[in-house]
Parts: structure tokens; sequence; C-alpha cells
């Protein structure tokens, strides 16, 4: 018998919240196994919006899901201290004339054919809701009133307190080391300290997914990305109540909101530096640091946000650092069982853009791990959709809007 209804590999927000959501449904002694601690990995490096802008449903569905529970957070962890540290301003999206506005007018439909509440914006509605921004040359601006953005940290870490309550256990400073097997099943892991026995085990490593292919011979479809942040402080706050922005006439499809009450916390949504692939040449000691931010990409990211908020072209640089994506070949995650590894279920690749579908994403892989149908398909989501040739493609091409 093993001791473990599930073991978790991964202390981030996935981990946390499939391990809160595996207790919710009943699972026993559900096992978190975390090398470092908790919340410490890429997680911690999130920029935190919350939107359901998405041009694949599936995803829309996800975070619309997600979305309900990071609105009423305490509520649905059923603990009164616990905190999303939620900002509800909205989150506002701008095409020009051009290769995107296509792609933004059919997401639109789409999303409002999913339910999901939208405006489509004058350019002087938008100037009244995001006035340090011009939008003279917009051809489109979408608004969605239920976005916004949250502390990933907090969130991690109140998924980890629930989780807890819940009589989940979490050994951090615990690094697995290889999956242990019966024929081709997963039963448990092994770690240096112990080995531990499961019915079934949830790898939700991130980038280091790419240890599977060791453990269990899968092809793990993986690069790292290294992203860079900016915190400016320019003339006129960005106050909180404004809104989220998403530009996509900029170079870099330029996304940004309010942070430290007056500063613009900026970055891009397009591809950025690939540091490796998991399939040979990703170098652990590249994304476990805090790059430099060169004066050069200062100058790159702070020319395209003075073209979109002119008063910005004199912001001073507050401070800035650097995430890692773990980005697939369609910029989407892998979630669920593979055909040929029983007894284990995946959670990787969320390509920039998984904090935002983190409740759900819990949910549905707790109830895959557990065998019970799924609240959202996890059939687009599989591995085998990259080599059956059926990639899950957003509209939007490469980057993280999806
Ligand atoms: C710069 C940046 C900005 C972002 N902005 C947004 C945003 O605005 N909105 C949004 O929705 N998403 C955003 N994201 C993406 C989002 O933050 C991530 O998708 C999400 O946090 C990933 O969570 P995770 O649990 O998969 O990964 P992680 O937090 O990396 O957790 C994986 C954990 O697994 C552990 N682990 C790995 N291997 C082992 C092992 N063998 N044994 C034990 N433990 C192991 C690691 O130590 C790590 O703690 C951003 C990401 C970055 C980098």
């Amino acid at each position: 018998m093993p001791a473990h209804d599930a073991i978790v590999i991964g202390g981030g927000v996935i981990g946390m919240s499939t391990a809160w959501q595996l207790a919710q449904l009943g699972a026993k002694n559900v096992l978190v196994l975390e090398r470092r601690r908790i919340g410490e990995g890429t997680t911690a490096q999130s920029s935190g919006i919350l939107r359901t802008h998405y041009s694949v449903p599936q995803n829309v569905e996800l975070a619309r899901r997600s979305w309900a529970m990071f609105e009423n957070f305490a509520a649905a962890l059923d603990d009164d201290e616990a905190s999303a540290g939620l900002v509800r301003c909205g989150y506002l999206i701008s095409a020009p004339a051009g290769d995107k506005l296509a792609a933004l007018q059919a997401t639109l439909s789409m999303q409002e054919a999913q339910g999901i509440p939208l405006q489509r914006l004058s350019r002087a509605d938008a100037s009244a809701r995001l006035p340090i921004c011009r939008f003279d040359d917009a051809a489109l601006i979408g608004f969605e009133p239920e976005a916004g953005y949250a502390d990933a940290y907090l969130v991690t870490t109140s998924f980890a307190r629930a989780a807890r309550r819940l009589g989940v256990k979490v050994l951090e400073g615990t690094a697995v080391q290889a999956l242990l097997r019966e024929g081709t099943r997963v039963v448990g892991v092994r770690t240096a300290q112990a080995d531990f026995h499961a019915g079934v085990v949830v790898s939700a490593q991130n980038i280091w997914a790419r240890e599977l292919q060791a453990w269990a011979g899968l092809q793990v479809p993986l690069h790292a990305e290294r992203h860079t942040v900016l915190a400016l402080q320019g003339p006129q706050p960005y106050t909180p109540q404004m809104p989220v922005f998403k530009d996509l006439g900029s170079g870099g499809m330029l996304y940004g909101r309010s942070y430290g009450g007056t500063q613009m916390l900026v970055s891009e949504g397009t591809a950025a530096e690939v540091l490796g692939h998991a399939s040979g040449d990703m170098d652990d000691a590249q994304i476990d640091v805090q790059a430099d931010v060169s004066m050069d990409q200062v100058a790159h990211i702070g020319a395209q946000v003075a073209e979109r908020f002119p008063s910005f072209e004199t912001a001073g640089l507050a401070s800035s650092w650097t995430g890692v994506y773990d980005v697939t070949p369609d910029w989407n995650p892998v979630l669920g069982r593979v055909p040929d590894v029983p007894g284990l279920v995946l959670a990787f690749g969320f390509s920039g853009h998984g904090f935002k579908l983190s409740p759900a994403v819990g949910r549905v892989l707790a109830q895959e791990a557990l065998g019970l149908a799924t609240d959202v398909s996890l059939a687009p989501y599989a591995l085998t959709r990259f080599a059956q040739g059926r990639p899950l493609v957003g509209r939007y091409g490469q980057g993280a809007v999806s």
C-alpha cells in the first residue's frame, strides 16, 4: 500500500494549488517535496497580472474559473487571513491598424461568446481610464473590468497554509532525485533522505521538468527564456486604480501595471533570450541566477514606453529584475497524464502566463490525479499534441498573450 495518496514535486504556485485541491477533493496523506523553499522558484519573479484575455478558448475558461477564486480568495480557502493581494483595476488592450488588429477583434468576440464581460472603449474613454497613455493611433481598445493583478508569492504561501490545515505535508529543502517505478508505472519518488511511495505523482517542476527525460524517458519540449522586468518612476504616477495595459502596437508587445503605488512595472510580452533547451543545452547556473539588466535593455524597453507614455521619456529606473519562462513550442502548458508512464501527471510549460491560471489548473490536475472527471478537458493540453501535430496555437503568434 502506498503511504501517500499523492506526491507533488515542486512548491511553486502550481504545485501548492494542486496540493490544496488534492486535499480538498479528499486525498489523504498528500506530500509536497520542494528542493528549496515554497515560492522561491519562478513564481517569485511573476508580474502577477490576471486577465481572461486569451485567443485560445480553453485558456479563457481556465482563467475565468481562476479569477472567480482570486476574487473570493479567503472564502475559497476558508481562511480569513488568506490574501491574494488582489487589485481589481481592469485590463486594457489596444491595437493600432495593422497585423494584430484582426486577432484582437476575433479574440474579443470569442471572449464575449464565452460570457466574459467586456467593453470596447473609445479613445476618449480609454484616456479617461489611463490618462498617462496616448491612444491617438488606436484602432481598437478592449477593456476587461474583471481583471487586474495579484501577489504570486502571497497566493502560493496562502495555498500552502490552507493545504497544511487540511493535513498536507510540505518538505522543503528536499530534492526529488528519481521516480520509483514498478514496470512502467510510477509508484513514488527517491530523495537523498528517503524513498516515498504514492498512488500518483504530480510533477509541477516548471523548467526543471526536464529531469523527467532522465527519470522516465519522456520527451520534454521546453526551452528556458530570460525576461527583463523594469519598474519606472515617471513624472506622473501610475496609480493602482489605473488598468493594466497591453500595447499590441509596440515591437515588444509591452505589458504594464501600477507598482508600489506610483511606479510602472513594465516588460515585453514577446519571445526573449533563450537560455537553453530541455533536450540538451540548459544550464542550471544560468537559470538560477538573477542576471544583470544592461543599460541597452533598459533603453530598448524605455524607448517603447516613451512612445506610448510620452511623459515617461524622463522616467527614472527605480528597479529591475529578470525571470525565467518555461516555454513550450506553442506557448501553452502541458497538463495531464501520459499514456506511456502511468502514475505520473504533468504540469509544465506555462510560458510566462501560469499564475493567472493557477487556481483552476490546480483543480483540474488534482481531479486528473485522482481519476475524477476534470472541470475543463485536458485533451488540448496533452503532451502528445506536439508529436501528433496538434499544437494549441493562439492568434497572437509567439508570446505570452497566447
Ligand atoms: C518575469 C515573469 C513575469 C511573469 N508574469 C506573469 C503574469 O503577469 N501573469 C501570469 O499569469 N503569469 C506570469 N508569469 C508566469 C508565472 O509566474 C509562472 O507560470 C508560474 O509562477 C509558474 O509556477 P510553477 O509552480 O510552475 O513554477 P515554479 O514557481 O518555478 O515552481 C517549480 C518548483 O519546483 C521545484 N522543483 C523543481 N524540480 C524539483 C525537484 N527535482 N525536487 C523538488 N523540487 C523541485 C523548484 O525548486 C520550484 O520551486 C511570469 C513569469 C515570469 C518569470
